[in-house]
């Protein structure tokens, strides 16, 4: 672990979250390089702070890669309510286990792993019935405690949130699927349920659209691509996206003419009262809309037209991240070279420059990870 560099003004508050408490005693108080931020929208600096350690059912993960999104940039401006300064923000993190809890049956010091951003508690009710994404006891590193950009990062139930990487797999790759690719591949798989031949427009084209946009392609979809950057839409191009368009007119009757008619699912990529409400009146009668960007509430409430919801008969809902136990199926894919997590990773950074890439997210397009620490 990396030498201790003096004091940090911070309180010894590594691992913050549950089966931390009695564990405070045995972090040294110097050890590890972290971002740092001590007020919402305030600086954003590395300075050493405590070695995690692990809660008996968790582990430490050393990091070798970690991406910057747009949740981080939330939870710095404080739109997030769990978020307790001092605050270490990350959680697209993939990295290599150094400390094991005594508890942990499955995983070892050495194993290669990546970790969901909601890490699942595994014995609440949506646990039991396979929905660790919207656990009820739910911990997220970056957000309930502090996360991953930083050398290290503790994880709360190994048993039921690390994923194993497969060979090959580079952890600069894997840190694109904890949040925004896997993400992207449950709201366009499994909740959006597309299938071969139906149109799919995303409205918002950061890292989790354009994610959505490789995966729609890859399920044979036909997709209609929606953002107000150029550089956004010209990736999304790349990654197949039939038509784009620029996100600043009336962008439902844009997806209407060139779908025929509107989109079978629509999603809401970007997280906006804008972008959510495009995505909704974007649909074809009966269409479903899928709500992925966090809308949080501080930035103002989409007024959702739930006439049109019940005169066409449209489905809106809500996907979550992915659990880690649904996690092999879009492993496999991306194995078999189906899908390219990698290409959406545009910018390699060190830590020391993670805090400007935070505080400007969405200005550049593509994915931004951490992969020197
Ligand atoms: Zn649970
Ligand atoms: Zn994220």
């Amino acid at each position: 672990m990396a030498a201790c560099v003096g004091p940090t003004g911070v309180p010894v508050g590594v691992g913050r979250g549950p089966g931390d408490g009695g564990d405070r005693a045995h972090g040294r108080l110097c050890g590890v390089r972290a971002l740092v931020f001590e007020e919402f929208g305030g600086p954003l600096g590395v300075r050493a702070v405590p070695d995690p350690t692990p809660s008996r059912d968790g582990v430490v993960v050393q990091v070798g890669a970690s991406g910057i999104c747009r949740s981080d940039w939330h939870g710095w401006l404080g739109h997030d309510p769990d978020v307790v300064l001092p605050h270490v923000p990350g959680h697209e993190l993939a990295g290599t286990v150094a400390a094991v809890g005594d508890r942990v049956r499955d995983w070892a010091v050495g194993d290669r792993v990546t970790v969901p951003f909601v890490c699942a508690c595994g014995h609440c009710g949506p646990c039991r019935d396979g929905a660790g994404q919207v656990c009820a006891d739910q911990t997220q590193p970056g957000f309930t405690h502090w996360g991953s950009l930083a050398e290290f990062v503790a994880l709360e139930a190994a048993d039921v949130n690390l994923v194993a990487l497969p060979d090959g797999m580079p952890f600069t790759t894997a840190a694109a699927l904890g949040c925004r690719f896997a993400t992207a591949f449950r709201a366009v798989t499994g909740v959006g349920r597309v299938r071969p031949g139906e149109w799919v427009a995303v409205h918002g084209c950061g890292g989790v659209g354009l994610s959505a946009v490789q995966v729609a392609v890859a399920a044979g979809a036909r997709v209609v691509a929606v953002d107000v950057a150029p550089g956004a839409l010209s990736l999304a191009r790349q990654f197949g996206a039939e038509h784009v368009v620029t996100g600043t007119g009336d962008v439902p009757a844009e997806v209407a003419e060139l779908t025929g008619g509107g989109a079978h699912v629509s999603l809401d990529a970007l997280g906006a009262a804008a972008t959510c409400l495009n995505s909704i009146r974007s649909l074809r009668p009966r269409g479903r809309h899928v709500q992925v960007g966090l809308l949080p509430p501080a930035l103002g409430r989409p007024e959702i037209p739930m006439d049109l919801v019940i005169g066409a008969e449209l489905a809106l809902l809500g996907s979550h991240g992915m659990a880690a136990a649904d996690y092999p199926a879009m492993i496999s894919l991306i194995a078999a070279g189906r899908l390219h997590p990698e290409l959406l990773v545009t910018r390699e950074l060190a830590l020391a420059d993670a805090g400007g890439a935070l505080a400007a997210v969405g200005r550049e397009p593509g994915i931004a990870v951490v992969t020197s620490f």
